[in-house]
């Protein structure tokens, strides 16, 4: 008994169970270590997988986008339009720009027509677009002695108004009757809707001193030959009332740019006939 006894309390530590313990341990470790890596290494294994899949597909969608892009036909610029006769020689415009629109008896603005204007003077505004050109050219002419300012620039419509129902009502009290009272208001107003100084890229330009222009003033002259340099041309001559349907108007100048401004001085056109040379070149609408 006492030796069973002493058998029993035989230190675990360094016993045959002890070893065999640990060799059992180590067997299970071996197997389950490598078995457990496994098992992770392939789980991680198809993670990347799945993200490596996922990366690709995202790729190819961007590459498939880039594509379309690329192929796609860019939106379409407006056409410049080139305008030659053997009459007017040749210019390159783009015949839809805001500095060519035509305002006119037959044209009327468009109600839904907007510009962001720039105060050039107390209480006148322009287009802001054409602001550095007016200012260049009222400098450039008081350079040579010539004080020029402006009395009228952008009017709204209700002023238009006013100032139609003003003119018709002074031509009545003169003694017209009220068909010719509104005919002599049309070509010396305008009908409202229809009026230039409605688009900002109009001045009515006189002597600071006499808030009056006409044929025989110096600053006329002047303002004939070197307003197109600026972009500015006189737009109701004394020969075109017929084509403009305005009364001759020295004081009125219209922006249409540098290019169109030259092209329409050298070759003694109104904006009416330079827009029936576009329509004739394909570029301008024509009329329904
Ligand atoms: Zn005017």
């Amino acid at each position: 008994m006492n030796k069973r006894k002493n058998s029993r309390r035989k230190p675990y530590f360094g016993s045959v169970r002890f070893f065999r313990h640990l060799i059992l341990t180590t067997i299970a470790l071996l197997i389950l270590i490598p078995t457990g890596l496994a098992v992770f290494f392939k789980a991680e294994n198809n993670r990347l997988a799945k993200e490596r899949y996922r990366l690709y597909n995202e790729n190819k969608e961007l590459r498939t986008q880039a594509d379309e892009v690329k192929n796609s036909k860019p939106i379409p610029e407006p056409e410049p339009v080139q305008v030659s006769s053997s009459q007017y020689g040749e210019i390159l415009v783009d015949a839809s720009s805001w500095e060519l629109i035509l305002v006119n008896d037959t044209h009327p603005l468009s109600p839904s027509f907007q510009v962001d204007l720039v105060e050039v003077q107390p209480g006148q505004s322009v287009d802001e677009r054409i602001a550095g050109d007016l200012e260049d050219m009222l400098s450039a002419a008081e350079a040579e002695g010539y004080h020029l300012g402006i009395y009228s620039a952008h009017r709204d419509l209700k002023r238009q108004q006013s100032l139609f129902n003003e003119c018709l009502r002074r031509l009545q009290e003169e003694g017209l009757d009220y068909q010719q009272a509104f005919y002599e208001s049309k070509a010396r107003v305008a009908l409202p809707g229809t009026s230039e100084h409605q688009t900002g890229l109009v001045v009515d330009i006189a002597p600071k001193a006499y808030f009056y222009l006409d044929e025989n003033r110096e600053e006329t002259a002047w303002l004939a030959e070197n307003s197109y340099r600026f972009g500015f041309i006189a737009r109701y001559p004394e020969d075109k009332e017929h084509i403009t349907g305005i009364r001759y108007e020295p004081e009125h100048f219209r922006y249409v740019g540098k290019t169109v401004a030259k092209f329409l001085v050298e070759n003694d056109l109104v904006l009416e006939e330079f827009y029936a040379l576009l329509q004739d070149n394909g570029g301008a609408e024509k009329p329904e």
